[in-house]
């Protein structure tokens, strides 16, 4: 949640800034602000509710002078997303500039002290509280790095914090506890972000602060310490993507760019893991656990939102592949109800981002309980990647749409190649069943491609339903987590109410809603399922509601149950979810592109949630 960018150098902070904030913008959108120091070591600001973009205006083209500053665009926790709340928040003297991704847990305690202290607060946020602690710590002080030192020793919460002080104007003052801070390396230049994002266009080398670690960033070096001020040593890190994969490249929405890259997305998640000769699975990050993975007596997935929904899957494939007790927690939940967890538990957290807060925290509980903590990640060197005990990348690259897809699917594949790696090895997967797994995966890709070709078909059913007020999605088995995902993405990014069930818990409620005016999504391969779910069908469709259904191609059977078909190949179970879920992905990204939504930022939402 939350964006933030940093910049000090030789060059004009501003334009560093804006770019940088458009990149993280996915990170939060409900306002945006830039300060810096200009050459009389005043802060010139501009925030304002809304996109960064709005903001942009503003400046008729005015250029703030100044080669230091900071910049924000905001996911509201406290205090409406007005004008008056955006970042960057001052002390009431103007002499503090704070932005600030997180929550200040204490900030009505550290209020009521400094109010009584003779400050005045002008915003409804837990940020301002911080600004004005730093100056009443500067006043005794005279020292801006000691003073944001004793601050945070008062702090409770999570932050990301980039900081000015216009009397200390040769310095950035960063740090950070829970929320994602890096910075990027330039020739005379420093530039601070949440993520890469905003510093790939200038450098690849970066640095990863750590919990409970501050950085004084200069024109000519930088400082890492911990909070309590002990010095810190930290190796600069690479980069691994190019500027061109998060640029759209094109295409209308990152989340169009995104659902058609899954052919190659899905590549980059079993590639070098797969021996096609052999028939081996190898995933090299999880080697030191192979042992405990095979002799596992259960396993947990936590994870939220769409991770979740792969997880659900992830459970099917682990229950009927290798026959291990699997249950899947909302990561949410996972620390708040005294989750029994046994030493030779295995958890998996799954998370795109690797910053998810809530996953972070089930992460840590699973650790504290013992359990060997497997992670599922796709941003490279992202906190949660760098906690968990072992883990695998899904590499689908960065997912800039905050609707996820190609991590979905790439998700969905590593819990397939884990599944693949355990049922071999314990023998739960036959040999003539594996083989035809594994020479699958050889035309998946393909039959990807195929899916998306027909967009044409998707869009003509997006245009039949965009004007519905409900969607019900129903599935079967493995494809009742498809069924949720796919009404998921129909609510996050159209806002039509969707919901998800297994297909025959629609007559234990669920059917009530069934009239003509109700689209009802069916998931139904040819499968062991197939006769079940026709039946399923049946019932809809003598109560006159609308069917749509994503079948397996050259089922002709369904057509005759459904008003609409889209139809994807014919491939093994254990797949079916990766292909089906993609035709969902267009429904809901059709649907929303005719309401005139804004695919890319739904309202309310952010990509990655770094709050609990
Ligand atoms: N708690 C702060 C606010 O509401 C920061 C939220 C964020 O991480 O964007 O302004």
């Amino acid at each position: 949640m939350c964006g933030i960018v940093g910049y000090i150098g030789k060059r004009n902070s501003i334009n560093i800034i804006f770019d940088g904030l458009k990149r993280l913008e996915y990170r939060g959108y409900d306002s945006a602000g830039v300060a810096v120091i200009n050459d009389e070591n005043e802060f010139n600001y501009y925030k304002k509710a809304g996109k960064v973009k709005e903001l942009e205006k503003d400046f008729n083209g005015e250029i703030l002078d100044g080669n230091i500053g900071i910049g924000h665009t905001r996911w509201a926790t406290h205090g409406e997303p007005n004008d008056n709340n955006a970042h960057p928040h001052f002390d009431m003297n103007k002499h503090i500039s704070v932005v600030h991704n997180g929550i200040i847990e204490n900030f009505k305690t550290l209020k009521k002290k400094l109010t009584q202290e003779g400050y005045t607060f002008s915003t409804d946020t837990d940020t301002e509280v911080l600004a004005n602690l730093i100056d009443f710590h500067c006043k005794t002080t005279h020292d801006f790095e000691k003073a944001v030192r004793y601050a945070l020793t008062e702090v409770e919460g999570t932050y990301g914090l980039a900081m000015l002080c216009n009397t200390e104007p040769d310095k950035i003052i960063i740090a950070r506890m829970g929320s994602p801070l890096m910075f990027g390396l330039g020739k005379d230049e420093i530039i601070v972000s949440s993520d890469a994002a905003a510093i790939i266009k200038h450098t690849k080398n970066v640095i990863y602060l750590e919990d409970g670690e501050m950085a004084i960033l200069k024109r000519d070096g930088f400082q890492i310490k911990t909070i309590n001020d002990v010095d810190i040593q930290r190796e600069v890190q690479k980069i691994e993507y190019d500027l061109e994969q998060i640029e759209k490249g094109g295409f209308e929405h990152f989340m169009l760019k995104e659902i058609c890259e899954q052919p190659d997305t899905i590549q980059n998640t079993y590639r070098g893991r797969i021996n096609f000769e052999t028939y081996d699975v190898k995933l090299g990050g999880l080697d030191s656990v192979r042992e405990k993975l095979f002799n596992a007596k259960r396993i947990i997935i936590t994870a939220c939102g769409t991770a979740w929904h792969a997880g659900l899957v992830g459970e099917y494939m682990l229950e009927h592949y290798c026959r291990i007790p699997t249950e899947v927690e909302y990561a949410s939940e996972f620390r708040y109800r005294n989750p029994i967890i046994n030493k030779d538990d295995i958890v998996i957290v799954i998370s795109q981002s690797g910053e998810t807060a809530d996953t972070r925290a089930a992460m840590k509980e699973a650790q504290r309980l013992g359990a060997t903590v497997i992670g599922i990640v796709n941003a490279v060197g992202s906190t949660i990647a760098r906690e968990v005990d072992c883990g695998t990348y899904i590499h689908a690259g960065p997912e800039i749409g905050v609707a996820s897809t190609k991590a979905f699917t790439s998700q969905l594949m590593s819990l397939a190649l884990i599944t693949l790696m355990i049922g071999k090895h314990k023998g739960t997967i036959k040999e003539e069943e594996f083989k035809e797994i594994v020479d699958e995966l050889k035309i998946l890709p393909g039959k990807m491609k195929e899916i998306i070709g027909k967009m044409n078909e998707y869009k003509f059913v997006a245009e039949e339903f965009k004007d519905s007020l409900n969607f019900l999605y129903l599935g079967r088995g493995m494809n009742f987590p498809v069924a949720l995902e796919g009404a998921l993405k129909m609510k996050e990014i159209s806002y039509i109410h969707a919901e998800g069930y297994p297909a025959a818990e629609m007559k234990h409620g669920p059917i009530a809603l069934i009239d003509e005016n109700m689209p009802v999504v069916f998931v139904a391969p040819k499968d062991d399922t197939y006769d079940k779910i026709v039946t399923n069908i049946e019932e809809i469709k003598a109560r006159k509601g609308k069917i749509i259904t994503i079948s397996t191609d050259h089922d002709e059977e369904i057509k005759a149950y459904s008003d609409y078909t889209l139809s994807v190949p014919k491939t093994v179970d254990i797949f079916a979810p990766i292909l089906n879920s993609i035709p969902l992905q267009f429904l809901s990204y059709y649907i929303a592109s005719a309401r005139g939504n804004n695919v890319d930022q739904p309202r309310n939402l952010a990509k990655s949630v770094t709050v609990e």
